[in-house]
């Protein structure tokens, strides 16, 4: 292992058990769920996955990078984050709980069973911790419907880049 290497690791390591001291805190950011409860290890991900240009494509059980999130990802995820700061100071859930598939595939009430197992999830695991959710472009039916049409098209324009940007 070289000396680059080892001041990585311990940096790493120095990061991710700092504690809060004082008047710092700590928060935890999660974003893109993406779950898709259709996620299979022996799906054929050319026609199962959102971006199915390149890759390797073997589906493990927790996932594929060209493929949307299977529930064991995001229940290792929220354990990971348990395990790392099991008391945060709140969390934010930037939205985007449901997966990239066809609005065909998907209704408003399957979007909302999708975010609200996230909800649950999140729920359980911080207990007692407050949680700020948003909602994503992909969170809403049918997707990418952002913003409502009450804005001028100026402010459309700009708001659907911003939305866009965090697909
Ligand atoms: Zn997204």
């Amino acid at each position: 292992m070289n000396t680059q290497r080892v001041f990585f690791l311990v940096w790493i390591i120095n990061v991710c058990s700092s504690q809060p001291t004082g008047n710092t805190g700590f928060f935890w950011q999660v974003t893109d769920f993406h779950y898709d409860a259709n996620y299979s290890t022996k799906g054929n991900p050319w026609k199962m996955c959102h971006d199915s240009s390149e890759g390797s494509y073997s589906n493990s059980i927790y996932g594929n990078y060209q493929c949307d999130s299977p529930w064991r990802l995001i229940l290792s995820a929220t354990a990971a984050m348990k395990r790392l700061h099991p008391d945060p100071d709140f969390i934010l859930w930037t939205g985007d709980s449901v997966p990239h598939v066809p609005d065909s595939t998907l209704d408003l009430q399957k979007n909302a069973q999708n975010i609200g197992n996230i909800s649950l999830l999140l729920r359980s695991v911080f207990p007692n911790t407050s949680i700020y959710p948003v909602l994503g472009n992909h969170d809403e039916y049918p997707a990418d419907a952002y913003p409502p049409p009450i804005f001028p098209r100026s402010v459309q324009s700009v708001l659907h880049s911003m939305v866009n940007a965090g697909s």
